[in-house]
C-alpha cells in the first residue's frame, strides 16, 4: 500500500504516491549513513546556521506550507499558519541554544580530568503522524540534526505532500543530501530498516499499537527509542476554580486541531459542587465552534483527517452512551461529503466507558463528576495514559501541589491548557510513551552521553 492524500473537507483524492522499492531504500540508507559521517564532523556553528535558514524558509513560505497542511489533513488554515510559525521558532531556539545544551561538562574527580561529551548516534528513523505534519517532524529532526545525527522520515500515509515538502525545505536551506531524507515507505519497510546496522535509533509519534511495534523491533535490536503516544489528559475543575476560564480553556483545548491532539482536554473532571455551572458554560463554549471550510480564516472546527478516524470516534461516543453516558451536544455524522464531526459533549462519563478508558481522538469531550479534590485526583490517575494534565483552582499553592506531586503525567498545567514549547521538555509516562522531546532533555535523547577521563 502506498501514500494517498484525500482532502478531508470534501473527500476528493489529491494525490497518491507509491512506496519505494528495496533497491531505492538501500541507496537511501547508505546515503544517510555516508552523510552522517560528514555531518558529524561539521561544527555546531555550521549546523546552527543551516537550522536558522530552515526557520527563515518556513517563515517566507508560511502560506504555501499551511495550504498543503490544511488540504491534506483539514486543520483550520489559521492554525496551519500557526504550526509553521511554531516550527520557525523551534529552529531559532535550537540554532541559539543547541550548542550550549551539548557543550562538554566538566566533572571534578579525585585525580585527572573528567568530562561528559555528547556524541551523535547516526541515522535515526522518525515515524510520524499526520496531525501536526510539519511540527511533529521538525520537533524531532531539528534537535537531532543539531546533535549531528541524520534523519530518515517515514511520514503518515495520508500526508505525502507534507512529507515531500518538509524534505524540500531542509534541502533548500542548504543541508547536504542525505542528512534529512523523506522515505515513501510502508510500516513493514519501517520495521525492516530498524534492523539495519546503519540505523541507530527510532522515534515515533502516534498510537500505542504503533509505538509497541517500533519498541518491540528496536528492543530486539537494542536500539534507542523515544515514543510520544496517545493521551487521555484529565483536566480537573475544582470548586474554587474560575469557571469561565476553565470552560473556555477546556473547550479550546478539546477542539484544537479538530480535536486531534494528543494533549487535548479529553477527560474533564469537575467537582460536584460546581458541576452544573461549569457544564452550562462549557456547552456554550463548545457550541460556538464554527464548522466551516478549513481554508477560510473564520473556521474554528474543520473535518477529521480520515473517514476511519471519524467512524472510530463516533463508535466510541455511541458505545459510551450505550453504557449510560448522556449526549449533551453533537454526536452525529453530518450528511454530505468530507469527514466532518461536530463539537460533542458527553456527561455522566464513568470508569469503564470507552470515553473514560480510551483516547477520543476527535472533537468529543467526556465530562466526569467527582465528589471532591481527592476523588478528582483518583479519577485523573485511573488511566493507562500519562501525557498531559491540567488543574483549575484560584488557590495557586493548591494547584501547584496537585500539579507537582499528585497527578501521574509528563506535564501538569495550572489554570492553563497543556501546550508544547521548545523551552520545556515534552513527553509522557505509562502508555503515553517514554523519553522527552524539546528543551535540553530532548536534544540529548539521541546522543551518546560519553564519559571522558584523562589522567
Ligand atoms: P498510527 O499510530 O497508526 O500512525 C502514526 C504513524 O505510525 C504513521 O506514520 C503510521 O504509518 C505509523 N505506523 C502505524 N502502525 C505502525 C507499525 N505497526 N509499525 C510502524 N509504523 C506504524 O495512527 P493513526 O493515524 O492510525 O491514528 C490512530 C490513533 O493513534 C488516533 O486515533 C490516536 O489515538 C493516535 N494518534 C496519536 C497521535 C499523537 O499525536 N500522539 C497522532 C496520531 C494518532 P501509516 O500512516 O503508513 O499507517
Amino acid at each position: 500500500m502506498g501514500y494517498k492524500a484525500v482532502n478531508p473537507a470534501t473527500g476528493e483524492e489529491l494525490q497518491s504516491v507509491a512506496c519505494i522499492g528495496s533497491r531505492e531504500l538501500e541507496s537511501a540508507l547508505e546515503e544517510s549513513f555516508q552523510a552522517y559521517l560528514q555531518w558529524r564532523e561539521t561544527g555546531y556553528e555550521c549546523r546552527a546556521g543551516l537550522v536558522g535558514a530552515v526557520g527563515e524558509i518556513l517563515r517566507q513560505n508560511s502560506k504555501k506550507y499551511a495550504d498543503i497542511i490544511t488540504r491534506e489533513m483539514g486543520k483550520p488554515i489559521a492554525a496551519a499558519r500557526g504550526e509553521i510559525d511554531k516550527c520557525a521558532r523551534l529552529c531559532d531556539f535550537y540554532a541559539e541554544h543547541g550548542a550550549g545544551y551539548l557543550s562538554d561538562e566538566e566533572i571534578k574527580v579525585d585525580s585527572g580530568r573528567s568530562f561528559v561529551t555528547y556524541n551523535p548516534l547516526g541515522p535515526v528513523l522518525a515515524v510520524m503522524p499526520w496531525n501536526f505534519p510539519f511540527w511533529q517532524v521538525l520537533r524531532f529532526a531539528v534537535p537531532a540534526l543539531m546533535a549531528g545525527n541524520t534523519c530518515l522520515l517515514k511520514h503518515a500515509a495520508n500526508v505525502p505532500g507534507c512529507a515531500a515538502e518538509v524534505e524540500k525545505v531542509l534541502l533548500q536551506a542548504g543541508l547536504p543530501r542525505g542528512v534529512f531524507s523523506n522515505l515513501f515507505i510502508n510500516k513493514e519497510q519501517a520495521l525492516e530498516i530498524l534492523g539495519d546496522g546503519r540505523v541507530r535509533g527510532a522515534t515515533l509519534t502516534g498510537s500505542v499499537s504503533a509505538g509497541r511495534a517500533i519498541a518491540e523491533r528496536a528492543g530486539s535490536m537494542l536500539k534507542k527509542t523515544v515514543l510520544e503516544l496517545g493521551g487521555s489528559d484529565p483536566y480537573l475543575v475544582l470548586e474554587d476554580a474560575d469557571l469561565e476560564l476553565a470552560a473556555r480553556t477546556c473547550a479550546a483545548s478539546r477542539l484544537m486541531n479538530n480535536g486531534q491532539t494528543c494533549i487535548a482536554a479529553k477527560r474533564i473532571i469537575v467537582v460536584q459542587k460546581v458541576y452544573d455551572d461549569f457544564m452550562d458554560l462549557f456547552l456554550q463554549e463548545m457550541a460556538r465552534a464554527n464548522m466551516a471550510d478549513p481554508m477560510h480564516d473564520d473556521c474554528t472546527l474543520g473535518p477529521m483527517a480520515r473517514e476511519d478516524l471519524r467512524r472510530e470516534l463516533h463508535g466510541q461516543v455511541e458505545r459510551s452512551m450505550g453504557q449510560g453516558a448522556r449526549l449533551e451536544l453533537g454526536g452525529y455524522i453530518p450528511e454530505g461529503p468530507g469527514f466532518w464531526y461536530p463539537g460533542t459533549v458527553l456527561s455522566g462519563v464513568k470508569p469503564g466507558m470507552p470515553a473514560f478508558e480510551e483516547e477520543l481522538f476527535g472533537p468529543a469531550a467526556a465530562v466526569i463528576s467527582a465528589n471532591d479534590e481527592k476523588e478528582a485526583i483518583e479519577l485523573a490517575n485511573r488511566t493507562r495514559f500519562g501525557l498531559g494534565s491540567a488543574v483549575f483552582t484560584r488557590d495557586i499553592e493548591r494547584g501547584t501541589r496537585i500539579a507537582s506531586s499528585e497527578i501521574e503525567a509528563g506535564s501538569c498545567f495550572v489554570n492553563s491548557m497543556v501546550q508544547s514549547d521548545p523551552r520545556l521538555p515534552f513527553g509522557g509516562i505509562k502508555d503515553s510513551g517514554y523519553g522527552r522531546e524539546l528543551s535540553v532533555q530532548g536534544i540529548r535523547e539521541f546522543t551518546n552521553i560519553k564519559t571522558v577521563f584523562v589522567r
